[in-house]
């Protein structure tokens, strides 16, 4: 009986994501959007809405200018022909060792694990990858890679999102990550927990607290409102197994383009016991140039920071070049 309880218990965030809003019209009307603002939405049937109920209930009522709204609500801005933005824009496909692995820099692999989210954030530069959406959750193909190349010591665990794999797939990759000598760190790329806090289940935090691997949780987090009481929470329950804990941000127009949420994001990501990773300059894929901040603001923001923050709050602003050997810093440009 116990254990059937627990089983339960883990399963709760799967119930949670079901109820999604996936619906526009539903959305709108939880959000008590007026007929003219309904107007400037659209449907992406290649990169539908999806937003966890706890994010839409931060939103603003009627209002297109809330930085959660923002991200996550498809607008007919999508629509727009931009120069330079591109379905690949960081040119992935061109990194694939096999199927779900990359390898665009040394010592470190990223794993697609899988191509669903908890969300779908408009900007993803991942939005129209060729998923191999493939039932198998072995990855032999994957780690028989990684097994091969010595040289790699950190996996990185991205997708979608990782956490989107029940636990299960997840304690299988880990277990076979640790039969590999040369793999010491474990990386997660997620921003599941921000949506779906209760994905930080029991047997999510056994398995990291069991792993003999070092592990990095890496949360993406653009705005301050991303964060209540429950995500943090989440994310000290983490952090108390000894897990490094980063977060990046992309920089984006409208939402996170301002001095002061900034230093309200990066203040409260410190007081959360998360230390701001990176910056990130938009990837420039189609349909997202509406969120599209210059350069020269970014670098501007990014030092006023430093004037006003401990040095461990401020990220590191950065673009993806492909064919660069690392992300490539901006602010001594
Ligand atoms: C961003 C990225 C990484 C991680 O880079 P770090 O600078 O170590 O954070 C690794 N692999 C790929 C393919 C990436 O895009
Ligand atoms: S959670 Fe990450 S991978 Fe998923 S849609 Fe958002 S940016 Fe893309």
């Amino acid at each position: 009986m116990k254990i059937v309880l627990k089983k339960n218990i883990s399963a709760l965030w799967k119930k949670v994501l079901k109820t999604n809003f996936t619906d526009l019209e539903e959305l709108s009307n939880f959000l008590n959007l007026s007929p003219k603002k309904r107007q400037f939405l659209t449907q992406r049937k290649d990169f539908p809405l999806n937003l966890p109920r706890r994010l839409a209930a931060k939103i603003q009522k009627n209002s297109l200018s809330d930085p959660i709204f923002k991200q996550f609500v498809p607008l007919d801005q999508e629509n727009e022909v931009a120069e330079g933005f591109v379905k690949s824009p960081v040119c992935d496909e061109s990194f694939q060792k096999t199927p779900k692995l990359l390898q665009k820099y040394n010592s470190r692999v990223l794993f697609v694990t899988t191509s669903a989210c908890a969300m779908n954030c408009r900007f993803c530069f991942r939005q129209n990858y060729p998923y191999d959406t493939s039932s198998n959750k072995r990855f032999d193909n994957e780690l028989d890679t990684i097994k091969k190349d010595s040289s790699i010591i950190e996996v990185i665990l991205s997708g979608g999102d990782p956490l989107s794999l029940s636990d299960e797939n997840l304690q299988y990759i880990v277990q076979q990550l640790e039969k590999i000598p040369h793999v010491k760190l474990l990386r997660f790329h997620t921003r599941f927990p921000i949506g779906i806090p209760e994905r930080i289940c029991s047997s999510f935090l056994s398995m990291l607290e069991k792993t003999s691997l070092q592990v990095v949780f890496v949360t993406h987090i653009n705005h301050p409102k991303e964060i209540d009481e429950d995500v943090s929470s989440a994310l000290k329950s983490i952090q108390k197994l000894g897990v490094t804990m980063l977060n990046h941000s992309v920089l984006l127009k409208g939402v996170n383009d301002d001095f002061d949420t900034l230093h309200e994001l990066c203040k409260k990501l410190i007081v959360t016991g998360i230390t701001p990773y990176y910056l990130n300059q938009l990837d420039p894929v189609s349909g997202a140039s509406h969120f599209d901040v210059e350069v020269k603001k970014g670098i501007k923001l990014v030092k006023r920071l430093r004037e006003e923050l401990p040095g461990y709050a401020v990220p590191t602003y950065i673009q993806e070049i492909p064919n660069e050997k690392s992300k490539t810093p901006l602010h001594t440009v």
